[in-house]
């Protein structure tokens, strides 16, 4: 709507739940970033770029129909066309659509991809809880050996040391398989539906369908319910039971630290076997940095071969804000920098600077006419290395002031081939 005649126009914000990462945090993420791409390419993981958009199909037949993210949660429009498309909740999906899309099975049996990128979830903002939230994506397709599961789960812990995480838990759990989860479902639902006035509706709803979403329910009920419930793990085949031994040998092997939690069931209908999760102390009650788990079912269930995978997610907004101070830190300053008076210095700053850049040095100006001792100010501010001082004097002179911002000493030189010395400097720091 328009302002009545002068009032001031109102200014647009962002949309709630959705966060602008600004310059001071860009390069906590970049060091994370970094971190992660130099970790998952030691463990031979490459990068993969999916689309945030996709049909609303991918969602429902992987994540699972009676799961929060399925129910209430998705970003789903009808586009123009009249086709239902959802903004990604999380990247697995994607990442599986790409892989048969594009046989990427066809070649190396193993293929260990990782992406970055946004998610989409509404959920009721919080601290440490957005509607746009970013997540650092890692998965595995083609083995179903258990040291592979403890391989994905070992790097995702020495990620989480190399960006100074400190005070995480690692609990790991076995969801089982079709082979043994359905008769588990079968005795759980039977325990869950003495206690069904005690649970929250949509535990109510599910107990049909899906009881053991109960154990992921909030809601003080359902959590008393499942206190005292079976638990899956009394109930997995041989088959699971040994997979899950040889994980937690090898954790032991590469020394990486865990607990069992049996009541984890994670969020998503398509995990099997393994499934893990990383929290910490430090974050409140949205405690968890990372999660994640085998799925030996999905590429199936997407109309592919049977291809066993498994993966994790870590949230980068939670890691970004438990980096110890000082990561900031690494932003960089300039090289040189140019206060020039007057508009024929100008001109010279002008050429010069970006002749500088040209060689890769960060060289900075300011057009804004400013008196030199103000812009000798923001040099300072800046953390410029060098200062180079034009004003009027200097012109007249063909000579410019150099100012070492480190020592404080300074000197002339010539503004005659003031790039080619400059540079000389530059280099030589
Ligand atoms: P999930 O796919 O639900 O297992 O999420 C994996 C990780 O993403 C979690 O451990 C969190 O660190 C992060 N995460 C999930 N949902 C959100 C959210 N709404 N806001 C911020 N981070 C989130």
């Amino acid at each position: 709507s328009h302002p009545a005649p002068g009032e001031p126009m109102e200014i647009i914000t962002a949309v709630r739940g959705f966060k602008d990462i600004l310059p001071g945090e860009t390069e906590r993420w970049q060091f994370v970033e970094e971190t992660a791409r130099k970790i998952f390419s030691d463990f031979g993981f490459k990068e993969i770029r999916v689309p945030v958009l996709e049909k609303t199909e991918l969602f429902r037949r992987s994540i699972g129909e009676t799961t929060d993210i399925v129910e209430k949660e998705m970003y789903t429009f009808e586009d123009r066309g009249g086709e239902s498309l959802t903004l990604r909740p999380e990247a697995t999906a994607s990442v599986m659509r790409a892989f048969l899309e594009h046989s990427l099975h066809g070649g190396d049996s193993v293929s260990k991809l990782f992406t970055f990128g946004p998610m989409f979830r509404r959920e009721r903002p919080q601290k440490g809880r957005y509607r746009q939230f970013h997540q650092i994506n890692v998965e595995l397709l083609g083995s179903a050996d258990p040291l592979v599961d403890a391989e994905v789960i070992h790097m995702l812990m020495l990620f989480l040391e190399r960006v100074h995480l400190k005070n995480v838990s690692l609990e790991i759990n076995s969801l089982g398989c079709p082979g043994c989860r359905p008769a588990f479902r079968k005795v759980l639902g039977q325990f869950l539906s003495q206690k069904e006035k005690d649970l929250c509706e949509d535990c109510r709803r599910r107990l049909g369908t899906n009881p053991l979403r109960v154990f992921d329910c909030k809601v003080e009920g359902c959590r008393a319910a499942v206190s005292s419930a079976p638990l899956l793990i009394d109930y997995i085949c041989a088959g699971c039971a040994g997979h899950f031994r040889e994980v937690q040998e090898g954790l032991k092997v590469l020394e990486t630290g865990f607990s069992l939690n049996p009541r984890m069931v994670r969020g998503l209908d398509y995990y099997t076997k393994t499934t893990f999760e990383v929290t910490t102390k430090a974050l409140g009650a949205q405690n968890a940095v990372a999660g994640g788990g085998r799925y030996d079912r999905l590429v199936k269930d997407l109309g592919g071969p049977e291809v066993p995978g498994i993966g994790f997610a870590a949230g980068v907004e939670r890691l970004i804000s438990l980096l110890p101070e000082g990561m900031e830190g690494v932003s960089r300053s300039p090289d040189l920098y140019v206060a020039a008076l007057g508009p024929e210095a100008k001109k010279i700053a002008f050429r010069l600077c970006n002749g500088i850049r040209r060689q890769g040095f960060l060289a900075e100006t300011d057009y804004s006419g400013r008196s030199l001792k103000s812009q000798m100010k923001r040099s300072d501010r800046l953390g410029a290395g060098y200062t180079l001082l034009i004003g009027e004097n200097e012109i007249r002179e063909g000579k410019a002031l150099l100012r070492n911002m480190k020592d404080g000493s300074q000197g002339s030189i010539g503004l005659e081939g003031a790039e080619a010395q400059l540079l000389s400097l530059l280099k030589a720091r």
